[in-house]
């Protein structure tokens, strides 16, 4: 990782909403207060490729057209799933979840393949979950998660995948509690926000496994100031 961290951030022409993009600046952010060097490869729908070589890969969401869509060049060009592969590590989001499922349906009926990192499968309800979420998050050190979830699919998990974390606010990935989904380095979730910003530590555990070794704490006054926002926004959304 001579030139720094790779950081590709992928179809955000089709997988972007409700400021997905953020997630990468946090990212970047991060490393810079540590003096590590990042160099982010935005892969366009119009790029000849999806590269293999980035350390770590960012999916946000989108709707069914353009979930659609995103499938068709990313099958066309593996370097996402030959990355994941190896261990590099995934974040997709919403519909990026979806899409790296095995199998999503859209709102119109029609089933189509996903890319199967992730043993899960989606299929529409008969009403969108809109609305902030809070989740206990399964994996080590993250903590509780907040985000904002707009979707209308709920995802099932199957023996392969663990959810990310367990609802204690919101909907999820629907009946059950389950919030997102978690194979190796693979890592999905409903959450907006942009949800490393709203969850530090979660874009940290994603940064480790990319650089590959521990990462010093951060002690910016901006990094003090999100946090306490974070745990006021927890307590709001779960009284006791
Ligand atoms: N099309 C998906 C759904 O509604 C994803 C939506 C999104 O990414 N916001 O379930």
């Amino acid at each position: 990782m001579s030139g720094g961290v790779r950081i590709a951030l992928v179809l955000p022409d089709l997988l972007g909403t409700y400021g997905d993009r953020g997630n990468v600046l946090v990212l970047e952010r991060r490393l810079h207060w540590r003096g590590i060097p990042s160099e982010t490869v935005t892969v366009l729908s119009s790029s000849e490729s999806v590269p293999e070589s980035c350390d770590l890969y960012l999916l946000g969401g989108g709707e069914d057209v353009a979930q659609t869509a995103a499938m068709r060049v990313l099958s066309r060009s593996p370097g996402l799933q030959r990355a994941a592969g190896r261990g590099v590590p995934v974040l997709g989001i919403c519909g990026g979840l979806q899409v790296l499922g095995a199998e999503f349906v859209t709102g119109d009926g029609a089933r189509h393949a996903g890319l199967g990192l992730v043993d899960a499968v989606t299929e529409p309800a008969a009403d969108r979950a809109i609305g902030e979420v809070t989740a206990e998050c399964l994996l080590a050190g993250v903590g509780m998660l907040t985000g904002f979830e707009n979707h209308l699919g709920r995802t099932r998990l199957g023996p392969g995948a663990m959810p990310l974390g367990r609802v204690t606010r919101g909907i999820g990935n629907g009946p059950g509690r389950a919030e997102g989904a978690v194979h190796g380095h693979v890592v999905c979730t409903y959450l907006h926000g942009p949800v490393l910003a709203r969850n530090p530590a979660l874009a940290d555990l994603l940064l480790e496994w990319a650089v590959g070794a521990p990462l010093q704490p951060i002690a910016e006054p901006a990094e003090l100031a999100a946090l306490r926002m974070e745990r006021t926004r927890v307590r709001a959304r779960n009284p006791k």
